[in-house]
């Protein structure tokens, strides 16, 4: 109001009545394209501190937080961004603009977009906005995400992943994948595959999982990866899953990830098949019951001991098939010093169940029903 008052002052100064006019509509479109700038500056607070570049040539309003970015950069990296960069072009004519760039208006929260362009322009050294303590203490340097010294939390991985999905950025799903493969191994190595592998933080891992209920989460995030062919890693988390029992997996649904309804009936119907693998797995043991595999009477009772000490341990019957076994004969031989399995027959039933594992490994695709599972495309070869 007060610039329109100012407008009609100007006007009351000047010579010809055609000139009068020719500078009244000047200042009028001047006056209109001011109100309207700091309309739309009211409209894009809070402008993002660090991610508003004074020579960026778009502005991504989204929810509660704004960016002035390169219009090149969103584009090399992202096909969505640079269809909607386009589109938004071609379908506003004249185009929204504030301070001469383009305004491109997108629903996603503005913090999440944040942690995506940080990676987009600087390799996400400080990506991370959450409270991830053992990132911060790393966060010294530059290009975090894609360097492994600094480990992720999986919540953060899966929300930057999650957008990155949604916007089509190939390399940072990529990074994802190759994270989450070292917890979820896609091969077999026997070193890998015990049940407290991927729980909790763990010096040199790329991601941490402090909770068991993760697994859903993995599981879920590559089905939203790919939902006809998700990432192989899917089986690990998938069998991880299997340690809950059947109701605690149902009320784990009503979670924010949850898992597929085809993995969830593939994951009840493994709970039972991964119990009778127990048995099979570790049945070696058992079987030197009857069949002795040395002359050492100490070896044999040890033998029997062990055995026993396994039931009560729940070594036959729990989840987990896949964990190896060293533990059981290292907690076996420290409580019964005198009934100690020798070190041949140890050695030969260590290897023996590792080649169950192995074999139980390659058939978790079948187990859970994916097809891209590599050990699954190795037993049809
Ligand atoms: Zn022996």
């Amino acid at each position: 109001m007060v610039r329109r008052l100012q407008i009609q002052a100007d006007i009351g100064n000047d010579g010809t009545p055609s000139k009068k006019r020719r500078k009244l509509e000047k200042l009028g479109e001047n006056a209109s394209t001011a109100f309207a700038s700091q309309h739309a500056m009211e409209a894009f607070q809070p402008l993002h501190a660090e991610l508003w570049w004074h020579d960026g040539n778009v502005i991504i309003a989204a929810d509660q937080m704004s960016f002035k970015l390169h219009a090149s950069v969103l584009e090399r990296h992202s096909s969505v961004f640079s269809e909607l960069l386009n589109d938004a072009q071609a379908r506003h004519n004249p185009p929204e603009l504030f301070e001469g760039c383009r305004v491109l208006r997108v629903d996603d929260k503005g913090v999440h977009l944040a942690e995506l362009f940080r990676v987009l322009y600087d390799g996400g050294g400080c990506v991370l906005e959450a409270s991830n303590i053992i990132y911060r203490a790393h966060s010294a340097s530059c290009r975090g995400f894609f360097d492994w010294r600094k480990p992720i939390e999986f919540t953060d991985l899966r929300r930057i992943t999650l957008v990155a999905i949604k916007y089509k950025v190939q390399h940072i799903i990529d990074e994802a994948v190759v994270r989450l493969e070292y917890l979820f191994p896609t091969s077999f190595d026997p070193d890998r595959l015990d049940s407290d592998f991927y729980i909790g933080v763990h010096e040199g891992h790329p991601v941490h999982c402090p909770e068991a209920a993760n697994a859903i989460g993995v599981a879920a995030l590559a089905r939203a990866i790919d939902h006809e062919n998700p990432p192989p890693f899917i089986v690990m988390a998938l069998y991880r899953c299997t340690s809950f029992d059947a109701k605690t997996l149902l009320d784990l649904q009503s979670y924010d990830e949850q898992l597929a309804s085809v993995d969830l009936s593939s994951c009840l119907g493994a709970i039972t098949s991964l119990e009778t693998a127990v048995r099979k797995v570790r049945g070696p043991v058992a079987d030197a019951l009857d069949k002795p595999m040395c002359s050492s009477k100490v070896c044999h009772s040890g033998m029997k001991s062990l055995v026993c000490e396994w039931i009560r341990s729940g070594m036959f019957s729990g989840p987990y098939p896949l964990s190896s076994c060293e533990r059981g004969f290292r907690r076996h031989a420290e409580k019964h010093p005198n009934k100690k399995v020798c070190k041949s027959c140890e050695e030969g039933l260590i290897k023996a169940i590792n080649e169950r594992r192995r074999e139980l490994f390659a058939d978790l695709g079948k187990i859970f029903n994916i097809s891209t599972w590599p050990a699954g495309i190795q037993a049809k070869v």
